[in-house]
């Protein structure tokens, strides 16, 4: 029997990720568990793990290893959610017998009845079979002002490199009553800031009794729904979404996010690569010319739209010329920011058994390319925004100083402003005035305090 109830729960990997330990959190806290500081006094410990990046799973396996160790000196339990626990649930047990529960993708939903049982001092596991995957009901950090709200599941692609659809399975989308629900409840806590989560949110698809409805079906929905709402619920001033295909962008929804200013003119579309042959190798479904079109388009629909994107350098069979061809991309689009890795052969997925590795040496010199590049478009692009005034929604507190304040841009940039903790979660009108890195230094340039509203 557990008496004292302490957890601490460590997450690695994506924005999924951090919305599905959200969730667990208030598993926890309906049964009265407390956060603990760290994992030292943790009665429990729980590790949602990613298993996309080679080096986010080296990190988790690092960390279950140090807690095996703590747990020879002091007793507590030890439980692994998440990816890494979907791939390799027969293993991880006998690879460390410290680990009480493996909870897959799938398993989650046995989450509570586990606690419960570990209350009750019953050590059964979670069951091995694979049920539908379920959404929770809640991904909201109380007191927070900036929410996830999964939308849909899963993912058809299966580019080559991904494991993604192996851990999470196919494609499966939430019903748009649960997700309006759930941004209703968000409302009525004072959020500002909602961001709409899937592995491809235009790929969102729901039948029902009243019909069907596809992504930018249900953005529109959302949009009315806000609008409608009275002014003491209506708080919620920005939505935004994560991630993007370009097959999948839709004329649609290109529409929708011109016509409704609620949704932010950030865009994190992926391209992953310059080269038409190797996105052919990744399974990726679209070319550089067809992506270069879909970016002109939304540039010309969506005034002032940024867009941010992955790239993945060092594919097997990558030449100097396909990397040319991603540097080429790079400056016709403009990124704003780019998140940039190189090639890891993902167990279990179709690129880990092709030929033609490229040496370490050699993908760490052409990330090193392309980091270069980005950073020279980034300063250009920020350097051209100073002197516009801009509204910034203020998240947390600056790490250099204690009278500023944090905040971020429709289009995620950064801005610092010299504010006191009680603007925080509110909206500001700002000039930008400086730039230090890539962080903008604003001066207030009129308040408003409410949120922008469509
Ligand atoms: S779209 Fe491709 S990269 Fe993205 S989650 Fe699906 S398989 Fe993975």
């Amino acid at each position: 029997m557990v008496v004292s109830k302490r957890y601490f729960l460590e997450t690695y990997g994506c924005q999924m990720n951090k919305a599905e330990s959200s969730a667990l959190e208030a598993l926890l806290r309906e049964r009265d568990w407390q956060a603990s500081a760290d994992g030292a006094d943790a009665d429990l410990v729980i590790i949602n793990t990613c298993t996309v990046r080679a080096t986010a799973e080296n990190r988790a396996w690092g960390r279950i290893a140090q807690y095996a160790a703590a747990k020879r000196q002091r007793p507590f339990k030890i439980m692994i959610v998440g990816c890494m626990a979907e791939q390799y649930r027969e293993e991880m047990k006998s690879r460390i017998t410290e680990i009480d529960f493996v909870l897959g993708t799938f398993q989650k939903q046995s989450f509570g009845l586990v606690l419960d049982q570990m209350e009750a001092g019953i050590s059964l596991d979670a069951s091995d079979e694979k049920p539908a995957y379920v959404f929770a009901k809640t991904h909201h950090d109380p007191g927070a002002f900036r929410a996830f709200v999964p939308i849909m599941h899963g993912c058809n692609n299966f580019c080559s490199y991904c494991i993604v659809p192996y851990v999470r399975g196919r494609e499966i989308s939430r019903s748009p009553c649960d997700i309006l629900l759930e941004i209703d409840r968000l409302s009525e806590a004072g959020v500002r800031e909602v961001t709409l989560l899937g592995q491809n949110v235009n790929s969102y698809r729901w039948s029902g009794e009243e019909g069907d409805l596809d992504f930018p079906g249900l953005l529109r929905l959302i949009a009315a729904r806000e609008r409608t709402k009275k002014e003491d619920v209506r708080s919620i001033g920005w939505i935004r979404f994560l991630t993007s295909h370009p097959k999948d962008l839709s004329n649609g929804l290109i529409q929708v996010l011109a016509e409704e200013p609620i949704f932010c003119r950030h865009i994190h579309l992926c391209i992953q690569s310059g080269s038409d042959r190797i996105l052919t190798a990744m399974n990726r479904k679209y070319t550089k010319e067809y992506f270069l079109s879909l970016v002109e388009k939304m540039k010309a629909a969506i005034p002032g739209l940024s867009l941010s994107t992955d790239i993945l350098v060092g594919f097997p069979g990558e030449t100097e010329e396909d990397v040319e061809d991603t540097l080429d991309l790079m400056k016709k689009v403009g990124f704003s920011y780019s998140f940039m890795y190189h090639f890891n052969p993902r167990e279990g997925t179709p690129a880990a058994k092709l030929p033609n590795r490229i040496p370490e040496k050699v993908k760490k010199a052409r990330l090193a390319r392309v980091i270069a590049l980005q950073k020279e478009i980034t300063q250009n692009s920020l350097r051209a925004r100073l002197g516009a005034e801009d509204v910034i929604l203020l998240e947390e507190f600056s790490r250099k100083s204690g009278k500023e304040l944090l905040g971020r841009t429709a289009r995620d940039e950064m801005v610092v402003l010299a504010a006191d903790s009680s603007r925080l979660g509110s909206f500001a009108t700002v000039r930008l005035t400086g730039l230090s890195g890539n962080t903008f230094k604003a001066e207030e340039g009129g308040s408003c305090d409410s949120a922008p509203q469509p």
